[in-house]
């Protein structure tokens, strides 16, 4: 647990970032719909991401009240940013519970620093908030997994590198026939759809990911097979 006065420091950090250099830029960068890609590699080096993520995986370790204190002055800032903090914290957390020692020592330090762009790809035309209506689906082949499908509505579609996809693995499982899959966003067989152009938050980049025959090696699983529903919704 961290002490109320370096919790309290942080908040002044994240508070100074948010009025000095997010604030200015807010409602340019809303009125164009730009993707602010600059100003997440600075935040990722200030260690504005992946805030909970442990020190011994590289992180700052904070907790979670510190994590909502920053998430607040980011949102005072301009809500995409704060958006685009809650989609990495969301990712390494998973990474952070789920992952192997490889996946960490790969990505964690990648995607905190805002190089390596992801995506929290659930829902589909047919999945909304129902999640077991999924119908993307991956089958397994000599080194690794096939994947097939579509994704819709997905937050950084349009500029992530990696993707963290919840896909069918036993199609007579239910809930405990997905599992999650971490996919090269640039790999054959993957394409994204359009932008979609929003009525607030509009520097977020939302849209559509297709895969079409898409190969995954054996590595690109995260966690347990047929555990991936549980794994996202915790
Ligand atoms: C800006 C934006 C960014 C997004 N980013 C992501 C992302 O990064 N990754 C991702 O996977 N998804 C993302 N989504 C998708 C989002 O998670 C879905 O829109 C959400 O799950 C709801 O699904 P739906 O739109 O299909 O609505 P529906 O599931 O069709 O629901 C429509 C309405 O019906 C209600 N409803 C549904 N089922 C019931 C029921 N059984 N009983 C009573 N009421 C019910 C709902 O509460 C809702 O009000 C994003 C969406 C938006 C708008």
């Amino acid at each position: 647990m961290m002490s109320q006065e370096m919790q309290l420091q942080v908040r002044d950090m994240a508070r100074n970032f948010s009025n000095e250099i997010i604030r200015p830029m807010a409602q340019e960068l809303d009125e164009k719909e730009n993707f602010p890609h600059e100003l997440y590699l600075n935040m990722g080096e200030l260690g504005l991401f992946g805030i909970g993520v442990p020190e011994e995986d590289g992180g700052p370790g904070c907790d979670t009240v510190t994590y909502a204190l920053v998430m607040e002055e980011l949102s005072r800032g301009y809500s995409s940013v704060a958006d685009q903090c809650g989609l990495i914290e969301l990712i390494t957390t998973l990474l952070v519970r789920h992952g192997t020692l490889k996946q960490k020592t790969q990505l964690l330090s990648d995607i905190m620093s805002a190089k390596k762009l992801v995506a929290y790809c659930i829902t589909e035309p047919e999945a909304g908030t129902d999640v077991s209506g999924i119908r993307t689906k991956a089958t397994k082949c000599d080194d690794g997994w096939v994947l097939n499908g579509g994704k819709i509505w997905i937050h950084n579609a349009p500029v992530a590198d990696l993707g963290f996809v919840l896909a069918r693995t036993d199609p007579e499982a239910g809930h405990r026939g997905m599992s999650i899959f971490i996919v090269d966003l640039h790999a054959k067989g993957v394409s994204r759809g359009t932008k979609e152009h929003k009525m607030g938050q509009r520097a977020s980049q939302v849209g559509a990911l297709n895969f079409d025959d898409v190969i995954l090696p054996e590595a690109a699983l995260l966690g347990q097979v047929g555990r991936g529903f549980h794994m996202m919704m915790s």
